[in-house]
């Protein structure tokens, strides 16, 4: 892909049901969902996973790529956090898709579905073959994008503390 060719098309949100009650109905599956992956102990998804998913809501524009943020993200009205405009879920604090670092945000969830089926959620599907002709689509391109640079993506997330270590017994000799 030549970079500075590269078009991208806008998408709207997968629509799987029609009625407004059954869309509803929908997103509060997902969020129940998403809540219950959290789990008592405040599961959150690996890093890799969560990389993916800033690539598909943020773009890499501020790291010098490219890809353009979403169209679908949202500024909140509280500086410096946003929110995904795609799902209907509004702007607070627990719909804001990064917090502070040792925060719990909205892209922490292990399972979180994406209204565009995006690379790293747990909806996600694979591009189509028409997705690749100009303008192409962000999930093409994410698609295409090299580990390693993929690797450089900044993310707050958890790491989980090393393993106690066993202490030596002192055994009579
Ligand atoms: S969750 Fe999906 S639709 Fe919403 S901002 Fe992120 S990539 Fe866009």
């Amino acid at each position: 892909m030549e970079n500075e060719e590269l078009q991208f098309r806008t998408q709207e949100p997968v629509q799987s049901e029609n009625s407004e009650f059954k869309k509803k109905l929908s997103m509060m599956q997902s969020f129940a969902s998403a809540i219950t992956s959290r789990g008592l102990k405040n599961e959150k998804v690996t890093k890799p996973i969560k990389q993916l998913r800033v690539l598909s809501c943020f773009g890499d524009k501020d790291q010098g790529g490219v890809l353009p943020p979403c169209e679908h993200l949202k500024n909140s009205k509280t500086k410096g956090k946003h929110f995904c405009g795609g799902c209907g879920c509004g702007d607070r604090a627990g719909t804001w898709l990064m917090s502070e670092a040792d925060g719990y945000s909205k892209l922490d969830y292990p399972r979180l579905s994406c209204p565009l089926q995006m690379p790293g959620f747990t909806n996600y599907e694979q591009s189509k073959p028409d997705e690749s002709i100009s303008p192409i689509t962000r999930r093409y391109y994410i698609e295409n994008y090299p580990y390693e640079k993929l690797e450089t993506i900044k993310v707050n997330t958890f790491e989980p503390p090393p393993p106690p270590q066993k202490k030596q017994e002192n055994k009579p000799t």
